[in-house]
């Protein structure tokens, strides 16, 4: 026991000794002064892609914003504690702006295109950028589907003096939203506040329409194999997600469904201020996520608190819990 005791004390003396040691010759010795270690500011490039069945996805990251409560609509009980867990969790509303790209093999699709430079500017509209990262250019893009025509969706299709930035899409979008967002009567009659929202899409349409690439669909007809239009009315008239199948694998995407995802995942009755039907847009959210949870549907949002936001859906609670796919660089989604 004695020996032992010894033995450790010894031990760990010559520790100490080694341990100043190092720190005198770290202070005094030839390298007193560490070299400047450079930061580096640039980033992974923006886009993660995974492969659904026989499809390759590849997310494209368009900017970072925040979601301010105000946007939101809820009871005052919910709504209270959202803004009290904001101060426990200033970063709870971030939001990453995500538009996808389905390489089927034979065509690519855009679905949504990012935000452009008509929403704020320079937080967002880093897609076009993103698809190059990813080995794409934008001429190659055969169409684009459109969940809707909010500027943070189709708002890189078009630039400031009205070009487009996809010159050999095809885009097509809901007859219904199309109707709606292009029509100068229902603009003229919009409140004050949406009215930014008619111009926008009358503006990045237009180069579009006299090309003769704007389509829209009115039902459920083929636009592209594989795929289904998924209508989920609400957010706006026309509000459609495109689901994707391959191999008996399906993803959703899944358009505005959700903007504030850690508080309408569990908070599904909870609106966004942007939804031009409250009603109808909470009943959407209400009927589609057990679904999507109890099927095992993979959901590409563009709205998310996570990159890449791929994700499928668990029950939590009253609510549901978002379980990101894992980054991985053996990219077979299994
Ligand atoms: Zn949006």
């Amino acid at each position: 026991m004695k020996l032992q005791e010894n033995v450790l004390k010894r031990n760990s003396m010559r520790f100490a000794a080694a341990l100043l040691g190092a720190l005198a010759s770290f202070i005094a010795g030839p390298n007193a002064a560490p070299a400047a270690s450079l930061q580096h500011h640039d980033q992974a490039p923006g886009f993660y892609r995974l492969k659904v069945g026989d499809l390759e996805v590849t997310a494209l990251y368009d900017g970072t914003g925040v979601i301010d409560p105000h946007w939101l609509n809820g009871t005052k009980a919910t709504m209270d504690g959202v803004v009290n867990a904001l101060h426990e969790d200033p970063h709870m509303l971030d939001v990453v702006d995500t538009g996808f790209l389905v390489n089927t093999g034979r065509q690519l699709i855009l679905i949504d295109a990012g935000a452009g430079i008509w929403w704020g500017g320079g937080v967002l509209g880093r897609l076009a950028g993103s698809l190059r990262s990813a080995g794409y250019a934008p001429e190659e893009v055969d169409i684009v589907l459109v969940t809707h025509l909010h500027s943070d969706h189709v708002g890189g299709l078009t630039t400031q003096d009205g070009k487009r930035v996809f010159p050999n899409a095809d885009v097509y979008v809901a007859k219904t939203e199309s109707d709606f967002w292009l029509s100068p009567e229902i603009a003229a009659k919009a409140p004050k506040d949406v009215r930014p929202f008619f111009q926008s899409a009358q503006a990045i349409a237009a180069p579009y329409i006299k090309a003769g690439k704007w389509h829209t669909f009115g039902g459920s007809e083929p636009i592209v194999d594989g795929m289904q239009l998924v209508p989920l009315p609400g957010h706006t008239p026309g509000h459609t997600g495109y689901e994707f199948s391959s191999k008996g694998q399906k993803i959703l995407f899944w358009g505005d469904i959700v903007h504030a995802q850690r508080v309408q995942l569990q908070h599904p009755e909870v609106t966004a201020i942007f939804d031009i039907d409250q009603t109808a847009a909470a009943a959407t959210r209400q009927q589609l996520l057990p679904k999507l949870a109890s099927e095992d549907v993979l959901i590409a949002t563009p709205h998310s608190s996570f990159f890449p936001p791929l994700a499928r859906l668990r029950k939590e609670g009253s609510g549901y819990s978002w379980v990101p796919v894992v980054f991985t660089d053996q990219w077979d989604e299994k």
